[in-house]
C-alpha cells in the first residue's frame, strides 16, 4: 500500500469513527416515540437511588442543610453519596452573582464558581466536589441549544418536555455513573411554584417514573408559621405549598417542617393528614444552635433508616463503619457549646449586614473555635467611616481581625487603616485575598516608604502599583472569564509561621479566586522592610502567603482558606488566628501549644 492509499484509509477510518460517534450520541434518542430520555452508555438502572429535596412556602429554609445532613448519615453507613444542586437561574455559574443577594460565591477545587450550598455539602460530607455537582438552568439550556445546532435532535422540534427535562435527567444519571454513588442527593433551588424551576420538578417526576419503584425518595421542606400575636403554630401555608407540589404529580415521602421552635405534634399531624405522609416521616427541623447538631436530630427520629427502607437499600449499609464514623462525629459535636472561654474576632467588609456573604468564614471560625475550646464572637466592622482618628474606637475589644475577600474600592482605605492599627498594636490579623492585598499596600506605605502604594483595581493609573493584574490575565477582557480560580498548590517556606501552623509541611493546597496579585518587582523592597512571603506558587512568582515575623500573628493569603475548612479539619490559618486571639485575651495561653493541640486535624491540607 503506497503512502497515498494509507492516507485514504486513515481518512476513511476517521470518517467511520466520526459517524459512529454521532450515532452513539443519538442512538439513545428515540426520535419517533415520546419516550425521549437520553441515558448515558453503561448506566445501570437501580444501582443508584435518588433523594430529591424541594422547598415549599419560601426559599432560604435550609434545603441544602437538610439534604447534606441526611447525605452525611447515609455516607456514615458506608454508602457512597453524591450531591447535586439544580439552580433555577440562567447564569451558567455563580461567578458574576452579587453575594449581597445570593450569599457567597463558593469556589470548588476545579475552579467552578457555585452556590454556597456546595460549601455546606463539602463541609458536612468532608468531600471535595466538582462542576458535575452543580447545575444551573443556564447550563441546561446552553447544552440543549448546542445539541440543536449540532443536529442531535434529528428533525424534532426541541421542547421543554422531553428535551430540556431529558437533559436534566441526563446530568443526574451521568453524575450517578461517574461518582458510582449509591445515592445521588438532588437539591432543587428556589420553591415549588417558581416558573424557573418548574422543568426541574417535572424532570424529577419523569425520573421517578422511569427509574421505577423505590428509586426516588422525595423530600419536601416546608415552613410552619408561628405568629407572635397568635401564640400557636400554623400549618396552612405548609399545606398549600405541599398541595402545589402534589398537583405537579409528586407525592412527598418525607416532610421536613422548618420552624423556630420544635413543631407541635398537632401541627405535624395536620401536615401528615393533608399530604398522605405518615407522621413518623413529618420531621420537625427547628432552629438549632449549630447546623452540625442536625444530623443527630435526624438520626434520633430514625429518618436515616426511613430513607433506606423507602429506597430499599438497607442491605448495602455497613454498621461497623457507621459506629466508627458516628463516634468521630460525636467527638466533634460533643464539644459544641461547651466552651468556657471566648474571643472576639472583628470582620471588616462591605456586606456586613448579610451573614450569608461570609458563610465560609463564619464556618471556619466556628470550626477553629470548637477545636480550640473558644466561643468565637463576631464583631462586624463597617470600614467606610474608619479613619486614623477613630480606628481605635472601632477596634476596641477585638482580639483579632479578619479582612475578607472583596471586589471594588468601597471601604478599602478604612481596611488599610484597620490593618495599620492591628500591625502596630500587635493584634492578631488574618487577611484573605483582598485582605492580603490590603496588608501589602499598608506595609508598603507605612514601612517601606512607598507612600503612593496602591492596587490598580482601586486606582488604575497609580504611581506605585504594588498590587497589579496578573500578567496572564491582562489580555483577557470582561467579567467572569479572567480570574485565577480553583485549587492550587502552595510551597511553604520552612521555619515560618505558615510552616508551623501547617504542621511543618512544605506543600499545601488552597483555593483561589482573584485577578490581582503582588507585583514581583516590589518583593525585594517589601521583604527588606520585614514582610516574609512564606507561601509561593511552585512555578510562578505569585506570592500566596505573607507574614510578619516580628508580630505575634500577622498573616495574609491570596487564597480563601475558609473554603476548605471542615468541621473535622479546621483550617490551620483560622486555628492560628483564633489561637493567637486567645493568647491576646488570656495571656497565660501559649500559641505554639494551642496550635500543636489541633495538629491532628490539620494534616488534611497537605499535598
Ligand atoms: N479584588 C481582588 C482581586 O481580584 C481580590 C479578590 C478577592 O478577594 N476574592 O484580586
Amino acid at each position: 500500500m503506497d503512502v497515498r492509499e494509507g492516507e485514504i484509509m486513515k481518512d476513511k477510518r476517521k470518517q467511520t469513527n466520526d459517524s459512529r460517534d454521532l450515532l452513539a450520541r443519538v442512538s439513545d434518542v428515540s426520535t419517533d416515540s415520546e419516550y425521549f430520555s437520553p441515558i448515558p452508555t453503561g448506566y445501570r438502572k437501580g444501582k443508584c437511588r435518588y433523594v430529591i429535596v424541594m422547598g415549599t412556602v419560601m426559599s432560604g429554609l435550609g434545603k441544602g442543610i437538610f439534604s447534606s445532613c441526611l447525605a452525611k448519615l447515609l455516607q456514615d453507613k458506608g454508602l457512597k453519596v453524591a450531591p447535586i444542586k439544580l439552580e433555577g437561574y440562567l447564569n451558567v455559574d455563580s461567578g458574576t452573582l452579587n453575594p449581597f443577594r445570593h450569599g457567597e460565591v463558593f469556589v470548588l477545587d476545579d475552579g467552578m464558581e457555585c452556590d454556597m450550598d456546595l460549601g455546606t455539602y463539602e463541609r458536612m460530607l468532608d468531600q471535595d466536589l466538582s462542576r458535575s455537582n452543580f447545575c444551573t438552568s443556564g447550563q441546561i439550556y446552553s447544552e440543549v441549544l448546542n445539541k440543536e445546532r449540532h443536529g442531535d435532535y434529528l428533525g424534532r422540534d426541541v421542547q421543554m418536555i422531553p428535551h430540556v427535562t431529558g437533559e436534566v435527567k441526563l446530568r443526574l444519571r451521568r453524575l450517578a455513573m461517574e461518582s458510582e454513588a449509591d445515592v445521588v442527593f438532588v437539591e432543587i433551588g428556589g420553591t415549588v411554584g417558581d416558573l424557573e424551576n418548574a422543568f426541574y420538578i417535572e424532570a424529577m417526576r419523569e425520573l421517578a417514573y422511569e427509574e421505577g419503584l423505590n428509586s426516588c425518595c422525595f423530600v419536601a421542606l416546608t415552613y410552619i408559621l408561628e405568629p407572635s400575636t397568635l401564640g400557636e403554630q400554623k400549618s396552612k401555608a405548609a399545606q398549600l405549598g405541599l398541595k402545589q407540589l402534589m398537583q405537579l404529580g409528586i407525592q412527598p415521602d418525607i416532610i421536613a417542617c422548618r420552624c423556630e421552635h420544635p413543631v407541635s405534634e398537632q401541627a405535624r399531624q395536620k401536615v401528615s393528614v393533608y399530604s398522605n405522609v405518615p407522621l413518623k416521616r413529618v420531621f420537625s427541623m427547628h432552629d438549632s444552635a449549630s447546623i452540625y447538631m442536625i444530623p443527630s436530630l435526624l438520626r434520633e427520629c430514625g429518618l436515616d433508616f426511613e430513607v433506606l427502607r423507602l429506597l430499599k437499600i438497607e442491605d448495602r449499609i455497613d454498621l461497623r463503619t457507621e459506629r466508627d464514623q458516628w463516634a468521630r462525629w460525636c467527638d466533634f459535636t460533643d464539644r459544641i457549646g461547651k466552651d468556657t472561654r471566648e474571643v472576639t474576632v472583628g470582620i471588616t467588609g462591605k456586606y456586613t449586614s448579610v451573614r450569608d456573604s461570609y458563610a465560609s468564614i463564619l464556618n471556619a471560625l466556628e470550626h477553629a473555635g470548637i477545636a480550640l475550646g473558644y466561643k468565637v464572637r463576631i464583631c462586624w466592622i463597617e470600614t467606610t467611616e474608619v479613619t486614623e482618628r477613630n480606628v481605635a474606637v472601632y477596634l476596641k475589644g477585638v482580639d483579632g481581625i479578619i479582612v475578607p475577600g472583596g471586589f471594588g474600592t468601597r471601604g478599602t482605605e478604612g481596611k488599610i487603616t484597620c490593618i495599620h492599627y492591628v500591625r502596630e498594636h500587635k493584634i492578631p490579623y488574618l487577611g484573605l485575598c483582598l485582605g492580603f492585598q490590603m496588608a501589602v499596600i499598608e506595609f508598603a506605605r507605612n514601612v517601606c516608604g512607598l507612600t503612593k502604594a496602591q492596587s490598580t483595581e482601586i486606582e488604575p493609573g497609580c504611581i506605585e502599583p504594588v498590587i497589579d493584574i496578573l500578567p496572564e490575565q491582562k489580555q483577557i477582557e470582561g467579567l467572569g472569564g479572567n480570574m485565577r480560580l480553583g485549587g492550587h498548590d502552595i510551597r511553604i517556606k520552612p521555619d515560618t509561621m505558615a510552616w508551623k501552623i501547617f504542621g511543618q509541611e512544605e506543600s499545601v493546597r488552597m483555593r483561589f479566586r482573584h485577578r490581582y496579585e503582588v507585583d514581583p518587582k516590589y518583593i525585594e523592597a517589601l521583604e527588606k522592610g520585614g514582610i516574609m512571603f512564606s507561601g509561593k506558587a511552585p512555578e510562578y512568582p505569585i506570592m500566596q502567603i505573607l507574614e510578619i515575623p516580628s508580630h505575634p500573628f500577622f498573616m495574609g493569603t491570596q487564597a480563601h482558606p475558609c473554603l476548605t475548612s471542615r468541621p473535622l479539619h479546621p483550617h490551620p490559618m483560622f486555628v492560628g488566628l483564633v489561637a493567637a486571639a486567645g493568647c491576646k485575651r488570656y495571656p497565660q495561653e501559649n500559641l505554639q501549644d494551642s496550635i500543636e493541640a489541633c495538629q491532628g486535624c490539620i494534616r488534611h491540607y497537605c499535598v
